[in-house]
């Protein structure tokens, strides 16, 4: 009798476990593709070089930036190993390779399009997305220290791999909301001071130069395809294609 009760709670266990096992594969399945690039290109970037004069890179850089209403000075950063560009509050780091294989329309569509999320305060935006993940990921920590050492009955476990999965789809769709509309706004931005042959050049360049799908959302971007139509569509099509397409 003792020994069936014993056996029978091993049962459960081991089932808590392969539950909790499975949530987590599932987990990193959901996020795992979308994020491992962007994860790895950031830990292979290699040394930055800061531009002393961004002149030299972007002729009528400081024309430029105050064309924009950007008042304080950004700084230019570039990595010999980065296939891409990004922006914060001060600065914008780009990878040598980009500057190698675009031409020189492109590679201002590319400051144009950053400087556009300087413009429109990203780094705000994904400060407050990024509170929002930690508060996430500190509660599934919770949810899974509580669940592992109590217990409790099997319904529980499968409660929690529920509770993971949908925090996780929460976080792809809350960047799906914040993030996709930045990227739409700030292509927006850089087609009013380049042409909209540059930014689809710049774009297209882009995808060739880091071999995307060009059909392909991301958790972060909407797919090329999306952003070159963006580009067309017109004020009331383009409300409802940023925050209620899939
Ligand atoms: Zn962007």
């Amino acid at each position: 009798m003792v020994c069936a009760a014993v056996s029978s709670l091993s049962d459960k266990e081991t089932l808590r476990i392969t539950c909790l096992v499975i949530g987590w594969l599932l987990t990193l399945v959901a996020v795992g593709p979308s994020s491992f690039w962007f994860v790895w290109e950031l830990v292979r970037k290699g040394k930055a070089r800061s531009v002393e004069d961004p002149n030299t890179v972007i002729p009528g850089w400081k024309q430029l930036c105050q064309s924009m209403g950007i008042e304080k000075d950004i700084k230019v950063k570039v990595y010999p190993n980065l296939r891409n560009a990004y922006a914060n509050d001060t600065t914008i780091k780009i990878g040598q390779p980009v500057l190698d294989s675009l031409n020189s329309v492109a590679i201002k569509a590319v400051f144009v399009h950053e400087l556009g999320h300087i413009k429109i305060n990203y780094v705000l935006k994904l400060r407050h997305l990024l509170v929002v993940i930690l508060v996430g990921v500190a509660l599934a920590t919770v949810m899974l220290l509580v669940f592992t050492y109590s217990a409790g009955p099997l319904g529980s476990s499968l409660l929690m791999c529920s509770a993971l999965l949908i925090l996780i789809s929460f976080m792809g769709i809350a960047m799906r909301f914040i993030s996709w509309p930045d990227e739409y706004r700030a292509d927006l931005i850089a087609m009013q001071y380049v042409n909209r042959g540059a930014v689809v050049s710049f774009l297209t360049a882009m995808a060739a130069l880091r071999k995307m799908d060009v059909t392909r959302d991301f958790y972060r971007h909407p797919s090329i395809n999306k952003r070159i139509a963006n580009l067309g569509w017109s004020q009331k099509t383009r409300f409802k294609k940023w925050y209620f397409e899939l």
